[in-house]
């Protein structure tokens, strides 16, 4: 192999840490300096240099997309596939180990991991089963009390109520919640980390094992991870594998999900000896992005502290545009990037960043209404799509008779008459009996039911039997196309006419397909369809597209965490949007966006859009809103404002004494010259405005009513 290959464009600092001997390692560098390109160089440098075998290497990467680019990008350096390399995140890793181990780890061989809605639904129906009001317990935030402790590693049995009766609550929720999960064989996110942490810490054997196959490991996007993470790299570190860590404070954006900054220096103290290793030039963006990112991320007083510089041009300002509402912003991105495809670009190139999955929406209407390509990632999920939920939940069903939460998702869908006091019964039966919702059903329906929906229940539970019988000699896809058929879910969202039937006849059509592309890579380990569950549940977090086709990325600011783009559109840069509006009022939680902000421009190579709405639509609601307060956090030497609709001009509409201030129009993210509706006076436009907050007024010059000052406030005025 070629050694000059691997050294070659890479400078000092980092051929330092490529080419080091075997000692702890971390790398600790601001965003765009090369830190991943160091680690995939670092496995290539061990393994065709020193020698290490690829199956001796365990690197970690935040996401499935950052995974299959690393592989790939190892395997272009050394010239050749490297199968026996691991490499995952650490719920793909944790998973791969508890298939190949259930039986230590105290799992029925068919375990099923259920994403985050799964679990929520879990709860809610958990809450129903003890009659328990939900409005005093918050299902979310019982969810979020279970997650949290098991991102610190501790079970129920672990935890002390301090005497606090809400404490020793959630404690109980948390208890039968494992219990449910234990009975049905149901494994959570955070439960396959914990999980897969006390397989090894109470397996002394098994570890021995895995510290003699791994030699080195790798992680990347260090700073993100949490306590049970990190106690499972250093379980599996222990006194021989070797730890070479990368990271950068400044881009800790998960401490909300547990994740924990300090580790950076927990790991120097855990593992004495540890070299550290500063990368100080950065080699993505343009100087001007480079300093307007430094320079926002200087308000943070929680900061290890880097110098981050570059030889590279100046480049363009970055861009801000106020767009007047949220339709308009997106038409203004949509415009923008038929520029770039028209100057003849990479759709790929461009990415529109946006702060909560919510916001896609609209974006995506304007991309689709504009017929541009585009694929999202997280948010709107194919595989969290109802339709594509259904036609698992037989599959899962189909694999494990024992899954509560599939049998009550399908029982009636389609519908077969069987109504809720039906499934009350058999909840009741299996919660009295301590059994699954499936052995119940038979049990109910031979004793209580009357026939007719005995009749319903009992040839449900044949369908499935049924399945399960013609199921045993087919392929994956062949096994998805029966369950949508046989299950009658294709020929119920036929009947619905609608564009949304549609969709998700389509959607099921792609299930088919999705089936017959998959591409196994546990089969030793278990059946080819559990995989398939499996990976459509670790997947649901980032978006399933036609990855081969050429189009524009839509995406969350966390998950455009290690990723770059010639071309990034960070929207929705308002106060309450972005920060968030959880976040404003606490010191740390306003830090955490800030960083998440500093992701989100360091993403940016040449050119940077920031775009704002003066009103925003959102899960239904309107609201004026405030630029975000990062944007004046920019230095104005890097800015150019931008607003190429036709302004008003104020003279015209104001000629009296009560003109309006700048500063009010800004605050109340109006303007002068703008279309309104009143319920009662009908299409108007906004001549004058005056006063603050509650006070706040506007004069419009209404279409028949004529001429009103209105309080803002109560006027309910719809923007047109
Ligand atoms: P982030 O903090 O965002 O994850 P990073 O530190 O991991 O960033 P990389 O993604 O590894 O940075 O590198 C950023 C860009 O700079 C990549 O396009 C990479 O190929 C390029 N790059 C890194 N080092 C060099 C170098 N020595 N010469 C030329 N290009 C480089
Ligand atoms: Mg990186």
């Amino acid at each position: 192999m070629d050694v000059t290959l691997i050294l070659e464009s890479l400078n000092d600092a980092q051929r330092k840490a490529v080419t080091a001997p075997a000692q702890p390692m971390l790398v600790i560098a601001g965003a765009g300096s090369g830190k991943t390109r160091v680690l995939v160089h670092r496995a290539a440098w061990l393994i065709d240099v020193e020698g290490v075998s690829p199956q001796s290497l365990l690197a970690v990467t935040f996401t499935n997309k950052a995974a299959a680019e690393m592989r790939g990008r190892i395997e272009s350096l050394l010239g050749m596939p490297v199968n026996h390399l691991w490499i995952g995140t650490f719920h793909g890793l944790a998973h791969r180990l508890l298939r190949r181990h259930w039986r230590e780890a105290g799992l029925p061989p068919n375990f099923q991991i259920i994403d985050s809605d799964d679990q929520l639904r879990l709860i809610k129906r958990l809450l129903k089963n003890l009659e328990i009001d939900d409005s005093r317990w918050v299902p979310r935030e019982i969810q979020y009390f279970i997650n949290a402790q098991k991102d610190e590693g501790l079970r129920p049995k672990h935890l002390d109520d301090d005497g606090d009766p809400n404490r020793r609550q959630m404690i109980a929720f948390y208890k039968a919640y494992e219990e449910i999960c234990e009975r049905a064989g149901l494994v959570d996110f955070a439960e396959l980390l914990l999980r897969a942490h006390e397989l090894w810490r109470d397996n002394a054997e098994l570890l021995a094992h895995y510290q003699r196959r791994f030699s080195h490991l790798l992680i990347d996007e260090f700073q993100d991870t949490n306590a049970i993470q990190y106690a499972w790299l250093r379980l599996l570190a222990g006194k021989t594998v070797v730890p070479f860590a990368v990271g950068d404070d400044d881009q800790s954006i998960y401490r909300w999900r547990g994740a924990r900054v300090e580790h950076i220096h927990q790991f120097q103290k855990d593992f004495p000896g540890t070299v550290v290793v500063k990368l100080e030039q950065n080699y993505r963006s343009t100087a001007t992005i480079l300093k307007a990112a430094n320079a926002l991320i200087a308000n943070n007083n929680a900061r290890i502290g880097k110098n981050l510089w570059t030889d590279g041009v100046d480049g363009e300002p970055i861009k801000v545009y106020a767009a007047y509402n949220e339709r308009d912003e997106a038409d203004f991105i949509v415009g923008r990037l038929r520029d770039w495809i028209d100057q003849g670009n990479l759709r790929a190139d461009a990415a529109v960043l946006y702060r909560s999955n919510a916001q896609s929406r609209v974006l995506e209407e304007g991309l689709m209404n504009a017929g541009i390509p585009y694929r999202v990632y997280g948010g709107l999920r194919f595989f969290e799509r109802a339709e594509i939920k259904d036609a698992l939940a037989y599959l899962r069903l189909v694999s494990n008779r024992d899954d509560d939460a599939s049998f009550e998702r399908i029982i009636n869908r389609p519908t077969r008459g069987i109504g809720a006091r039906t499934v009350e019964s058999m909840r009741a039966y299996a919660r009295a009996n301590n059994c699954s919702l499936w052995r119940a059903a038979s049990a109910v329906a031979n004793d209580e039911l009357n026939a007719r929906a005995a009749n319903a229940v009992l040839s449900f539970l044949n369908l499935i039997e049924k399945m399960a019988r013609d199921a045993a000699d087919l392929d994956l896809s062949q096994q998805i196309d029966l369950a949508i058929h046989a299950s009658d879910l294709i020929n119920f969202f036929r009947k619905d006419k609608g564009e949304k039937g549609e969709t998700r006849v389509e959607n099921l059509l792609e299930l088919v397909s999705a089936g017959k592309s998959f591409k196994p890579s546990l089969a030793d380990e278990m059946s080819l369809v559990d995989e398939f569950l499996s990976h459509a549940a670790l997947e649901s977090g980032e978006g399933q597209a036609d990855a081969w086709e050429d189009c524009v990325q839509l995406m969350t600011m966390h998950s455009a965490k290690g990723l770059e783009f010639p071309l990034v559109f960070m929207s929705g840069m308002e106060d309450g949007l972005f920060p968030h509006q959880r976040s404003i009022a606490d010191p740390s939680g306003l830090e955490e966006e800030r960083r998440l902000c500093y992701v989100g421009i360091t993403r940016t190579m040449q050119t940077l859009y920031v775009t704002y709405a003066e009103q925003r639509r959102l899960h239904g609601m309107d609201k004026l809103s405030h630029p975000s307060r990062f944007i004046a956090e920019i230095p104005g030497e890097f800015v150019e404002e931008i607003r190429p609709r036709v302004q008003v001009s104020r003279r015209l509409f104001s000629p009296g004494p009560r003109a309006a201030s700048k500063a009010t129009e800004a605050e109340l993210g109006i303007r002068l010259g703008q279309r309104v509706r009143h319920d009662k006076f009908g299409n108007g436009v906004i001549l004058n405005c005056e006063g603050q907050g509650a006070h706040a007024r506007v004069e419009v010059n209404f279409e028949t009513a004529g001429t009103k000052w209105l309080v803002l406030s109560y006027a309910n005025l719809d923007l047109m």
